[in-house]
């Protein structure tokens, strides 16, 4: 970027690091007369960069409103810059609805490795006609661009050296952050996600070498939240808010209610499970009144099973792990789970629940080394006071 260009978010920072506002306040306005400079974040309109990507336009803020009716729009989202000076582009895909309605936003890719949650998203757009539609649906595909790009679950970092920053500890972000990382986050929630929601949802899967079950994971005390997942045709909820910085507990911070369906295994279309979140999401469409339609499968279809926290059974030993349980089984407390041998085969480890519940989650890379979470169990905890023997789950056991 020349420095005639320089945006207003160069501008802020620049000004910290050189402690000269009168200099730069000069160059700021010189770039107003650009066509790139981004709008402030005050501003609401959309923002078209002038570029185009493959025959996609790009805009670096959306407004909804601003998009013609009874239309697909396929834009790219510029993201935060990289240090060869491009920047990432996000792929946003805008049904905008013939009839005014709720605007929904569909979410996937915070994780790099997450492709049934990115596939789930795309069958939904593909199933809506927006000349029959009330309101919007917004889907953004690929967030964490540079880790969808390695298929890997975290975004590689060059702070310090090679690094790997977790997007999903990352939200809201913040445009003048600390990393890029923060600073992607920060763009797309400004200037994208929060000024075009209603409603949210954010898809995840399990993670490279932890294969989940179709489960649910939200907070059953936001109304919206549990209505949204009682139309869900899966077995497992999680009835948690989870962690600060995830995205879905952004968007419930600012008002928007949000929660994580979790699509099954990491790296792969698991097109049985992507199934069922489709049906589940257009159900939620259709209850919001943003398409019409009869009504799929529910939660009650499936009986789900909700549990409120989850048993994170932790490897002792290294070696070879072999499960004596499967996903969605239901397990009693003192089952045997999984065992671990050494390279001779003798085994060094007998793994047991100490809680019943559900196998929610399972490592699926077969070696171990100790400190890993091989499983985790999702069990109901009355008004969550811990049991004897029984530690809540910790950040390193939360699966997606
Ligand atoms: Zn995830």
């Amino acid at each position: 970027m020349s420095r005639n260009k320089i945006d207003r978010r160069d501008f802020m920072s620049s000004s910290i690091a050189a402690g000269s506002s009168v200099l730069l306040a000069g160059e700021a306005g010189a770039a107003g007369s650009e066509k790139n400079v981004e709008p402030p974040s005050s501003e609401t309109a959309t923002a078209y960069t002038g570029e185009t990507i493959q025959g996609k336009k790009v805009v670096s803020r959306l407004n909804v409103d601003d998009l013609e009716v009874g239309q697909k729009h396929f834009l790219y989202f510029r993201g935060v810059e990289m240090s060869g000076g491009q920047h990432w582009y996000v792929s946003v895909v805008v049904a905008k609805g013939g009839r005014s309605g709720k605007r929904f936003t569909l979410t996937s890719g915070v994780h790099g490795d997450e492709m049934s949650s990115i596939r789930t998203v795309q069958t939904v757009m593909d199933r809506l006609d927006p000349t029959q539609m009330s309101g919007t649906v917004m889907a953004v595909l690929d967030i964490a661009r540079p880790a969808v790009e390695g298929m890997q679950r975290r975004w590689p970092n060059s702070g310090r050296g090679a690094d790997l920053i977790d997007m999903n500890r990352e939200w809201p972000g913040d445009e003048n952050g600390a990393s890029a990382t923060s600073r992607h986050a920060g763009l797309l929630f400004n200037r994208l996600l929060k000024p075009n929601s209603d409603l949210a949802i954010d898809f995840h899967t399990g993670t490279t070498g932890l294969e989940v079950a179709a489960f649910l994971i939200g907070d059953r005390r936001l109304p919206d939240v549990k209505t949204m997942a009682e139309l869900y045709p899966v077995g497992l909820m999680w009835d948690d808010p989870a962690y600060p910085g995830v995205l879905h507990n952004a968007f419930v911070d600012v008002g928007i209610p949000c929660f994580t369906p979790e699509v099954g295994a990491a790296r792969v279309l698991d097109r049985d499970m992507i199934a069922l979140f489709v049906e589940g999401t257009l159900n939620i469409l259709k209850h919001y009144g943003v398409i019409s339609g009869p009504m799929g499968r529910t939660a009650n279809d499936a009986s789900m099973y909700i549990g409120n926290a989850a048993f994170p059974i932790i490897a002792t030993h290294g070696g070879l792990v072999e499960f004596h349980a499967k996903l969605d089984d239901d397990v009693k407390a003192g089952q045997k789970i999984a065992v671990q041998r050494n390279m001779f085969g003798e085994i060094v480890a007998e793994y047991t629940t100490a809680v019943g519940g559900k196998l929610a989650a399972y490592r699926t890379d077969a070696s171990s080394d100790p400190g890993n979470v091989l499983a985790f169990i999702l069990f109901s905890q009355p008004n969550s006071v811990p049991q004897d023997g029984v530690h809540p789950y910790s950040e390193k056991s939360y699966p997606e």
